[in-house]
């Protein structure tokens, strides 16, 4: 009857609106359980297959609500496992989500937003700009497009932790973000505990004490300089939540809970901030940090002059670390040859759209 109406969707509902929304049509509310089963475990988006739900309510299901998870344009696999999707946005633009298995646990990491704003100076996807916040839909619907495609079942689970550090900056897409944590860790969601997903944030200050105040996920911080002067240049946010403030705000988030810490990643830049003397100077500021220092080698992109560190002092850097007993892990470099390692992700679709155009606009021997 009511075509002209948009179909709500479904997958970015959450548990306690579903349920709403199903008493609301005169159902019972397990019903908005069965939905969710069949969602999130096991991968349905057809309503006409949810056989423990009655007819009549299938078909009425189907006349005002779907299950739309966003549109894959590309899908490509690495030679060393890591997969990656481009999904196509409305509004021509794409995001990017990784898959990054190793060994038993299977990460993905996700995106936030479409394009950045926050214009770190090493990071691909700040060249695009900022689009737009993408919706709690788009955000789980990426879980859900992973989970299918790796054939993720309620009996073997693919995806074992879930990053936000694909594009975009998730504490300005709060409301958005944690929607989607929390149909990320509900038992009728995928299940995930806290602790295997993570946000990793540029440095919002005072969305990481929101944050605390709804959620205990992990928290990961973009830190990459040790000192105010060298992070200015690198994360320009850092003018507006200088790195006093910023570590201030990542004890107060593992306050009282044991254990926990921040992890504090660092992009290693060739002749920036890789060499001993920000390594001491590091050791200093995390001394009374609850923190693990997650080193991370610059992934090279066309357009940028920062240059990947050598093995040499990357390793350098790490053991100055470890020596003061700081826990520092490497990152390996994976999908490398998909264009899916840290920092390359930038929407590809509409990037070469761009490139193209700029192409034809060079003037002739330009
Ligand atoms: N806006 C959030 C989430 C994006 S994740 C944040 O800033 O944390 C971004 C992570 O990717 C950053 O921690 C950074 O370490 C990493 N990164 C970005 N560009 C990179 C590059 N070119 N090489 C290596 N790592 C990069």
């Amino acid at each position: 009857m009511d075509t002209g109406h948009e179909k709500v969707n479904l997958l970015g509902m959450g548990n306690e609106a579903l349920r709403q929304w199903v008493v609301d049509l005169g159902e019972k509310p397990f019903r908005a359980q069965q939905l969710m089963k069949w969602m999130f475990h096991r991968l349905e988006s057809d309503f006409s297959a949810m056989t423990d739900i009655s007819k009549a309510f299938r078909a009425r299901l189907a006349a005002i609500a779907e299950i739309q998870p966003p549109e894959v344009l590309l899908e490509k696999d690495s030679a060393d496992g890591t997969r990656k999707w481009v999904m196509a946005m409305p509004g021509g633009s794409a995001i990017e989500t990784v898959f990054i298995p190793e060994g038993k646990r299977g990460t993905l990491c996700i995106s936030s937003q479409i394009g950045c704003g926050l214009n770190c100076t090493f990071c691909s996807t700040a060249r695009q700009g900022f689009n737009r916040n993408l919706t709690t839909a788009e955000i789980i619907g990426q879980v859900w497009v992973a989970a299918r495609s790796l054939g993720q079942t309620p009996d073997q689970r693919r995806i074992t932790n879930v990053v936000f550090m694909g594009m975009g900056e998730p504490l300005l897409n709060f409301d958005h973000v944690m929607q989607a944590v929390s149909l990320m860790r509900d038992d009728f969601g995928f299940g995930l505990a806290g602790k295997r997903i993570t946000l990793s944030t540029a440095g919002m200050v005072p969305m990481i004490d929101r944050m605390r105040e709804v959620t205990d996920i992990s928290l990961a911080v973009s830190l990459h300089a040790p000192n105010d002067a060298l992070r200015d240049q690198l994360v320009p946010l850092n003018k507006r939540y200088p790195i006093a403030e910023l570590m201030a705000a990542c004890k107060r988030y593992v306050a009282g809970r044991r254990g926990e810490r921040v992890t504090m990643e660092y992009t290693l830049i060739e002749g920036v901030n890789d060499q001993p003397e920000h390594a001491r100077a590091l050791i200093r500021l995390l001394a009374n940090v609850p923190s693990k220092v997650n080193l991370i080698p610059f992934n090279p992109f066309p357009g940028s002059d920062f240059k990947r560190p050598s093995e040499e002092s990357i390793r350098r850097f790490q053991t100055l670390l470890l020596n003061h007993d700081k826990v520092a892990t490497l990152r390996k470099t994976r999908g490398d040859d998909i264009d899916a390692a840290c920092g390359q992700l930038v929407g590809q679709v509409a990037d070469r759209t761009r490139r193209s155009q700029k192409l034809k606009t060079l003037p002739l021997g330009g």
